[in-house]
């Protein structure tokens, strides 16, 4: 286990592989629960792919289009292997959002569920289209209650004991309110014995931690690659491969059949049913190079690192007067905080122009979860690899100049 100031420095080294932090050398970007930078190694890969191999996928047999199916492809099971999953089982998609909106709609209409159950400090993305599918199906929708920002087990004991069977059970494994990583482990067995599925939304997990689709248990998962260092319009949906053959498309068009006859159509095998048209293929053969890039850098390293700085930021933010911090037990990544004296979206402006500090302002798409701390906008420091503790003291001083100036 390297030491704080170890790990600080080789993350300093690797920010030098970032080209925004040397065109923007003020720029304290503190917003990576939103979305990440990106290195040059995924902004050549993506320049390489249009200059050398663009062309369509699965569809043509000269030899360009197989260069670029083969990379397309080849990424399909760079992202199997990182989360420990197969490469049939593995569904671009355009984001977190598009993948947990597949689930909903493939899964809400099948009429094989009841209900749906998930926690009241979910995303939007994780919250809406189950509840939206609810009222569409009549399917039965349970909130859990949320304390502060933390879930309890006997809450979620009893809702799954009591819904309507069988059920789907949707959840994040690190909140972008809080950064709080909820005991997701435990309840995957629960909803198991219980008759439900386990979907996981990744969309903060993933960058952070390393994670085993397989030994997880977990029956889908989905994430973003904008937020682990890949581009944006790409996203994953990881589902077990008899759940993803049992499940009718979310979108229809070309590419996703098999035979089309004039009443009746029959899908291709799993993955490629759910990827009607077009798929991204730049942006999954860019998406490859940030995990790998990710791998490389060390996830132990990487999850240290953020847990010391995030350590360091409560420390030192817990001293200025005034400034409430939101963290659960433990946050891991983000934390939100606001000040009783001036607005989060002023601060917010404030930190950014005074000081180049770059943090999120907002309701941060859990209007929910807000409402269960009782206040409508926080101010949000999430952090990524390439933040150094030098950041962490910008923010700080930061906050005491915006205070300052607004005194
Ligand atoms: N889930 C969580 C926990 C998130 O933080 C986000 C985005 O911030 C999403 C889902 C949606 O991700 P995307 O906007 O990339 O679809």
């Amino acid at each position: 286990m390297s030491s704080v100031r170890e790990l600080d420095e080789y993350f300093e080294k690797l920010k030098t592989d970032f080209p925004i932090f040397s065109e923007r050398p003020d720029l304290v970007y503190l917003d990576n629960a939103a979305t990440t930078q990106k290195p040059l190694a995924v902004i050549e890969k993506l320049k390489n792919f249009y200059t050398e191999t663009n062309a369509n996928v699965h569809r043509a047999v000269y030899r360009l289009a197989e260069e670029s199916t083969m990379l397309y492809e080849d990424a399909r099971k760079t992202v199997a292997d990182f989360v420990g999953g197969k490469a049939t089982e593995v569904v671009f998609t355009k984001g977190t959002t598009e993948s947990l909106n597949m689930l909903a709609y493939s899964l809400g209409l099948s009429g094989k569920y009841k209900s749906f159950v998930g926690p009241l400090f979910e995303h939007h993305s994780n919250f809406v289209p189950w509840q939206r599918i609810a009222h569409i199906t009549g399917l039965k929708f349970y909130p859990v209650k949320i304390h502060g920002g933390e879930l309890s087990l006997e809450d979620v004991e009893a809702v799954v004991k009591s819904c309507e069977k069988p059920f789907i059970f949707s959840m994040t494994g690190l909140t972008n309110s809080l950064g709080y990583r909820p005991p997701f482990e435990a309840i995957v067995e629960l909803v198991h014995s219980a008759d439900g599925l386990f979907v996981l939304d990744g969309a903060q997990l993933i960058p952070h931690e390393a994670f085993d689709f397989k030994a997880s248990g977990v029956d889908f998962l989905a994430f973003s690659g904008h937020k682990i260092l890949g581009p944006t319009g790409i996203g994953v949906l990881v589902g077990k491969k008899e759940l993803l053959e049992q499940m009718n498309p979310f979108q229809y068009g070309g590419e996703m059949i098999d035979r089309v006859g004039e009443q009746e159509t029959t899908f291709a095998p799993v993955p490629h049913k759910f990827e009607a048209g077009t798929p991204n293929v730049a942006g999954a053969v860019g998406l490859a190079e940030a995990l790998r890039y990710v791998k490389n850098a060390g996830f132990e390293k990487i999850t240290q690192h953020i847990e010391n700085l995030t350590k360091n930021a409560i420390e030192k933010l817990t001293d200025i007067p005034g400034l409430i911090l939101y963290c659960q037990k433990k946050c891991h990544g983000i934390i939100s905080f606001s000040h009783e004296n001036i607005h989060p979206h002023d601060l917010a402006e404030l930190l950014s122009r005074l000081s180049g500090v770059a943090v999120r302002s907002g309701h941060h798409c859990s209007q929910q979860q807000l409402k269960a701390l009782g206040v409508s906008s926080l101010c949000r420091a999430s952090f990524y690899l390439y933040n150094t503790h030098s950041d962490i003291d910008k923010l700080f001083y930061g906050i005491k100049d915006a205070l300052r100036w607004f005194s």
